[in-house]
């Protein structure tokens, strides 16, 4: 039987390797896109930016189009820095650098006020224009120092509540269980079956 093909709208590894594994079940064959696909700049609402990466896709490939737009809240940074969360400390920093930035911000903010979560609204256009969307949530709290070596982005400096570590020290098959990216792509569930 042919799978049903789907693009997958993003250009970061991290993001690719999990929905891939999230959506693993779903017997649909995801097809990364490539750099032909350009992405219209990013603003500060995560389902705009979702379906306005999905759709570049759609629009690009003619098939149904998959994509995502997360974040870091923090508490004592008043909800950022969301969905600017690639974008934190300016364009010349990597994971790693946005990672100390956050860490320098938050010098001398004690543990119980170091709340935080990811947030991801998982997104799919239909080659029709029509989309749906679906927003997934990970509570946890900002470590005083980087920890582990797994993962992508803030991962070493997050300690998820519901597994008891840090995102960077677990096994991906744990991350991908509880994560933000997993209950957003999760939510999409039934409109990915009725793709025809
Ligand atoms: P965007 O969705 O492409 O705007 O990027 C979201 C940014 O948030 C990423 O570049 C990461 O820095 C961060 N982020 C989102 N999800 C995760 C995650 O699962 N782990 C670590 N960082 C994440």
């Amino acid at each position: 039987m042919t799978r049903r093909v789907v693009a997958v709208a993003t250009l970061n590894p991290g993001k690719l390797r999990e929905i891939r594994a999230i959506l693993g079940e779903c017997g649909l064959e995801l097809r990364a896109v490539d750099d032909s696909v350009s992405f219209p700049d990013e603003g500060d609402d995560y389902e705009a930016n979702a379906v306005q990466k999905a759709r570049a896709a759609a629009e690009a490939l003619g098939v149904p189009a998959l994509a995502d737009d997360s974040g870091l809240e923090v508490d004592a940074l008043a909800g950022a820095p969301g969905p600017r969360s690639a974008r934190y400390g300016g364009s010349g920093l990597d994971d790693a650098g946005r990672a100390a930035h956050l860490l320098e911000a938050l010098a001398g903010v004690p543990r119980e006020k170091r709340g935080a979560r990811f947030v991801c609204i998982a997104a799919l256009v239909r080659p029709d224009g029509s989309a749906s969307s679906a927003r997934g949530v990970c509570e946890g709290r900002i470590l005083a120092a980087p920890r582990g070596a797994g993962g992508f982005g803030y991962d070493p400096v997050f300690w998820m509540d519901e597994l008891g570590a840090a995102a960077a020290e677990l096994p991906p098959s744990a991350k991908d269980r509880v994560s933000h990216r997993a209950r957003a792509f999760r939510g999409l569930g039934d409109a990915l079956a009725a793709l025809d």
